[in-house]
């Protein structure tokens, strides 16, 4: 461990820590090897004075959601990975707003949207990720994203030390793109969403319905990071995969999906340089076959990120 991170750990008072952390511990892949020092900020004070604390005393650091659209390098990470899970808090008011903290699941934040009668994130229901997560990718399905609900987010700004409100037209969204995809150091806290007056039965059954299919098509059955590459324009990854002929290549214990030629999946035992290596070779036979150059979704967090 280094000083800098020797004197930020220290400066974290009562804020949960845990040393030499398997980063697979973390990661919907289950790869990835230990970080440095993972912490875990309970409230927004305690995720901003992590950030602060970090910058001030030049440790290197990254914030993560769920963990399910990053590939951890085998080597870890060395610095500090501020794990969100523990900012859960949500708020409803009358007019249809839900407020909700960096760390909420997704189809958690769906399913109290449809208890309290609230249309507009069921295409949310299933993607394993947090709301900070999500807002970061601009997380979507079902030609719906977060994009289309989300009415602001707020986020720590290290170098004016303040809490920073973005509207909703200042994201710069696009296919799983934001401001903050272009801007990775800044903290997500939390962010508010606009919903519709709806029937809790009819949500309820939207949210099943979008679950359901996710069973059908999906390979849930093992760890993974959902669909490895973006969609490209005027085709489908999985299919020109699939027209390759890799379903069911592997490298290691990685393997492109039977079920879903898009998601790469953990047998068992995969590291994360089985991954690459597949990822790699995926890539280079739609090249050559299609004319297609894919790109990467999920998103590598290691020495080199
Ligand atoms: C089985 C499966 C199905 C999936 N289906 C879908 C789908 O239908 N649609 C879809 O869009 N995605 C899907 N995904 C991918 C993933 O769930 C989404 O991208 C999700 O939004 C990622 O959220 P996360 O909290 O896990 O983020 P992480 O994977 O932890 O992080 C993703 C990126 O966001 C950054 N980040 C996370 N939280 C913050 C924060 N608070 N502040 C600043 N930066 C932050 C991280 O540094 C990282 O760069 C799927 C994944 C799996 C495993």
């Amino acid at each position: 461990m280094t000083d800098s991170l020797l004197i930020f750990t220290e400066s974290l008072g009562e804020i949960r820590t845990a040393e030499m952390m398997p980063l697979s511990c973390i990661s919907t892949f289950r790869t990835g090897g230990p970080a440095d020092t993972v912490v875990f900020p309970r409230s927004r004070a305690e995720a901003v004075r992590c950030v602060r604390n970090a910058v001030r005393y030049g440790s290197r650091y990254t914030v993560i959601g769920n963990g399910s659209n990053v590939l951890f390098d085998d080597a870890g990470y060395r610095g500090a990975v501020i794990c969100t899970s523990g900012l859960s808090g949500i708020s409803f008011s009358k007019d249809g707003t839900v407020t909700a903290e960096c760390g909420v699941p997704l189809t958690a934040l769906s399913s109290r949207a449809a208890e309290a009668g609230l249309s507009g994130l069921e295409f949310a229901y299933g993607i394993p990720g947090f709301v900070g997560g999500a807002v970061f990718m601009n997380a979507g399905a079902y030609g719906e994203s977060i994009s289309d609900v989300l009415s602001g987010s707020d986020y720590y700004d290290a170098e004016s030390d303040a809490v920073v409100h973005v509207a909703r037209e200042e994201h710069g969204f696009g296919y799983r793109k934001s401001i903050y995809t272009e801007n990775p150091g800044r903290m997500i806290l939390g962010a508010e969403f606009t919903l519709s007056q709806g029937d809790p039965d009819v949500i309820r059954a939207k949210c099943s319905e979008n679950m359901e299919s996710r069973r059908t098509k999906q390979p849930l059955e093992f760890p993974s990071a959902g669909s490895v590459f973006k969609r490209p324009e005027g085709h489908f990854a999985g299919k020109l995969i699939e027209d390759s002929g890799l379903k069911g290549t592997c490298v290691g214990g990685a393997e492109v999906s039977r079920k879903h030629a898009g998601f790469i999946i953990n047998r068992g035992g995969a590291t994360s340089s089985d991954v690459l290596e597949l990822i790699n070779l995926i890539k280079e036979k739609v090249r050559t076959d299609a004319g297609i150059e894919l790109e990467c979704e999920v998103r590598y967090i290691g020495e080199k990120e």
